[in-house]
């Protein structure tokens, strides 16, 4: 190969400091604030405890734990043998960037208030958890991630042929006592804004938006039954049935087969029913699939071929 004329060549040496030493400081608009002086467990008490917590530890430990993926990803075969690769045989590519989410997965807080949430998501637990973004019952998106990092917000579960579903996807939750708490409209514009700009910018596929009961029916519930998919279908994030045009299923048709289609993991039949009757149902906790439900299963079934 010529090698081009050395007026050519351009290197770009990076002046910026690693990620841990450029950790941005935290400004609290509530610094003067003494703690003792409010309600415990009210908003103010938990939005007090988060800027502290903000200030001295979280966000240190998000640059620290960023810098630790850092490291990560600059691995190569020299750094770490594979047992599979020969150190001979590493050669760099040079077209690549990061890998991007493929899903995203709604999550109600089930908390009393978004600085609890807040004050949660910010703080060491038994069980890490944590999420890309929160939205406020006032329609305020927070957000707590970069989107290319991996989120503990999933767990467990199986949708399609995706397992690991953290290593694919964000996380947003939803502000909201996950009981008898509705979604304001607010709330919901909000979501959806936040959902046309994700959806586009890593091309989300429309079914791909999904609840976490979805992913993991019976050990979770959220987003709760009052959740409006149908409004969030119809702005294009995630599929609804077409209510005024059901039709009669084919005589061969399997309904336990369709969820599967669908997404819902099967292997437990009784599972799978409880999620898609907690998504699309709302109100119905019978694990017996009806006539009207099978029509529904369906027409959902034929959005996803
Ligand atoms: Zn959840």
């Amino acid at each position: 190969m010529q090698q081009p004329p050395p007026s050519e060549i351009t290197s770009k040496a990076s002046s910026e400091a690693p990620a841990s030493l450029r950790y941005k400081s935290f400004i609290s608009k509530n610094a003067d604030v003494n703690p003792r002086t409010l309600v415990l467990g009210s908003p103010q008490h938990y939005l007090c405890l988060t800027d502290s917590l903000q200030r001295t530890f979280s966000r240190k430990v998000y640059y620290d734990n960023l810098q630790t993926i850092i490291d990560q990803i600059s691995e190569t075969p020299d750094d770490k043998r594979s047992p599979a690769v020969n150190t001979d045989n590493w050669y760099a590519a040079i077209d690549f960037n990061i890998r991007k989410p493929h899903f995203i997965i709604l999550h109600h807080t089930a908390q009393s208030s978004v600085e609890q949430a807040l004050f949660t998501f910010s703080v060491r637990k038994k069980s890490e958890t944590s999420t890309h973004y929160v939205i406020s019952r006032d329609g305020k998106v927070y957000q707590m991630l970069n989107d290319y990092i991996r989120s503990y917000h999933a767990g467990a579960g199986k949708w399609g042929n995706v397992s690991d579903m953290n290593s694919c996807s964000l996380g947003i939750e939803i502000d909201n006592d996950g009981e008898k708490d509705q979604f304001t409209s607010v709330q919901m514009n909000a979501l959806i804004k936040l959902l046309a700009y994700l959806k586009q910018k890593y091309s989300v596929p429309t079914g791909n938006i999904i609840g976490h009961s979805d992913f993991a029916p019976v050990r979770k519930n959220d987003p709760s039954v009052l959740f409006p998919w149908s409004q969030l279908a119809s702005a294009g994030f995630g599929y609804w049935y077409d209510i005024s045009n059901l039709k009669q299923p084919p005589p061969n048709f399997n309904p336990l087969l369709a969820l599967r289609v669908i997404g819902y993991d099967i292997s437990v039949p009784e599972n799978a029913i409880i999620g898609f009757k907690h998504h699309f149902i709302q109100n119905n906790a019978s694990k017996i699939l009806n006539d009207y439900e099978k029509k529904i299963i369906y027409n959902i079934m034929l959005k996803y071929e």
